[in-house]
C-alpha cells in the first residue's frame, strides 16, 4: 500500500498540470526517500546518466540594480568593482574550451557599459572557437539586444524569475516587476533561445504555496533550464541585515526534485549556492548539470551575490579534472557534448535517423 506521499508523487509525475494542493504536502513532508527516488528515476529515463558541465565567466560585478538580497547591488559601496575587457573575456573562454568546457555562460550584474555591439563582438569571437555554446546571464535588456545576440550565435539565456509572488518580487526588486520579467522570458522563447529561469528558496515572506507556484510557473514557461537555489543572507544587503542565518537547503533539494518530476527533460543544475549551503549535491535529487567558475580567482572572490569560501588557486585543467572525478564519484558520466536542451538533442537525433 503506497503512503500518502508516494501516492501524491505518483499523481504529480503523471499529471499534465499538477496543482498547488498536490505540491505543498510533498514540500512539507518528512519522508523524502520516495521524492529522491522518483526524481532520480525520471532524470535517468529522460536525461540519461550524463552530467553537463558549464564554465561561467563572471565578467563584471557592476550592477545598476538594488535587489535586496544581492551582494552586487549598487548600494553595496564596500565591494571593489571590476569589468573585464572584451578580449580578456574571449581569452578566458578559449582557455576553458581548451580544457573541455563546451558551454560558456557569460554572467554579470546588469551593466549597460557592455553595449549591444560590445557583447556582439564577444559572442562572435567565442563562437569562432569551435563547437561551443554561449549562454547569456546578464539580466533584463531590450528586445532588440536579445534579437541581435541571438543572430550573433548565442544559444541560451538565463533569466531567473526569482519568486512567482508578484508582491514579494516587487519588494525584492525595486527596479522591475514580475510581469516585466515574464515578458522578457517570453521574448527570449519567441526569439528561439534555449531559455532558463529559476527561483530562490527560503526568502523571508515566501510560503510553501509560493514555492509550488514557482514550480508551476516553470512548467507554464516551458523552460529548457531551471536554476533553483537557497537564499543565503549577505551581510552587506538589507535582507542580510534582517536575517543573519537560514538553512533552506533541504527545502531547496525538495524543490529541485519536484522540478525534475514535473518538468521531465529540463536541464537542472546543482547550483553553486546549493553546494555552499549543503556541502552536498543535488545529483541524487534530479540534477544533471554542474556549473563551474572559470575566471581567475581574484575575480571570483569579488563576484559575491552571497558569501562563499574559495579553495586556493588551481589551474583550469586541475579544476576540470577534479569536477569530472566528483561527477564520476556518483556513478555518473561526464558529457562530451554541448549539452543543448534535451528536446533539441532528440530532434537532431531523429533528423539524422
Ligand atoms: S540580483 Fe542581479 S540584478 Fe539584482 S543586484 Fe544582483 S546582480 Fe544586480
Amino acid at each position: 500500500m503506497p503512503t500518502k506521499t508516494e501516492a501524491l508523487i505518483k499523481q504529480i509525475a503523471i499529471a499534465k498540470k499538477s496543482s498547488i494542493e498536490q505540491l505543498v504536502p510533498v514540500l512539507a513532508g518528512e519522508d523524502n526517500r520516495p521524492l529522491w527516488q522518483k526524481a532520480d528515476e525520471i532524470r535517468k529515463k529522460y536525461c540519461g546518466n550524463e552530467v553537463h558541465l558549464r564554465g561561467i565567466i563572471e565578467f563584471s560585478n557592476f550592477c545598476r540594480c538594488n535587489c535586496l538580497y544581492c551582494g552586487l547591488r549598487k548600494e553595496n559601496k564596500v565591494l571593489p568593482r571590476y569589468r573585464m575587457k572584451p578580449d580578456e573575456i574571449v581569452a578566458i573562454a578559449k582557455d576553458a574550451y581548451q580544457v573541455g568546457y563546451k558551454t560558456i555562460v557569460l554572467q554579470s550584474g546588469e551593466d549597460p557599459y557592455y553595449t549591444k555591439e560590445v557583447l556582439s563582438y564577444v559572442i562572435r569571437k567565442i563562437k569562432e572557437l569551435g563547437e561551443i555554446a554561449v549562454t547569456l546571464s546578464i539580466g533584463e535588456r531590450e528586445y532588440q539586444e536579445y534579437a541581435q545576440w541571438k543572430k550573433d550565435g548565442t544559444d541560451r539565456y538565463l533569466l531567473k524569475h526569482e519568486t512567482a509572488d508578484s508582491v514579494l518580487y516587487q519588494k525584492l526588486h525595486p527596479h522591475s516587476s514580475l510581469e516585466k520579467r515574464i515578458e522578457g522570458l517570453r521574448w527570449l522563447k519567441s526569439l528561439g533561445y534555449q531559455t532558463g529561469s529559476g527561483f530562490m528558496v527560503g526568502l523571508p515572506g515566501q510560503t510553501l504555496e509560493t514555492i509550488a507556484q514557482d514550480l508551476l510557473l516553470l512548467k507554464d514557461l516551458d523552460v529548457e533550464m531551471a536554476g533553483i537555489g537557497p537564499f543565503i543572507p549577505h551581510p552587506q544587503t538589507p535582507l542580510g541585515q534582517e536575517i543573519k542565518t537560514i538553512d533552506s537547503s533541504l527545502l531547496t533539494l525538495k524543490a529541485v526534485a519536484l522540478a525534475r518530476i514535473i518538468l521531465k527533460r529540463t536541464h537542472l543544475p546543482t547550483t553553486t549556492a546549493l553546494e555552499v549551503a549543503t556541502n552536498t549535491n543535488a545529483f541524487c535529487a534530479g540534477a544533471n548539470v554542474i556549473m563551474r567558475k572559470v575566471e581567475p580567482l581574484a575575480y571570483r572572490q569579488l563576484y559575491e551575490i552571497y558569501p562563499q569560501a574559495f579553495d586556493e588557486e588551481k589551474t583550469l585543467a586541475q579544476e576540470r579534472k577534479a569536477v569530472e572525478e566528483y561527477i564520476r564519484s556518483f556513478g555518473r558520466t561526464v558529457s562530451t557534448t554541448k549539452g543543448d536542451a534535451i528536446k533539441i538533442e532528440q530532434q537532431k537525433y531523429e533528423e539524422a535517423d
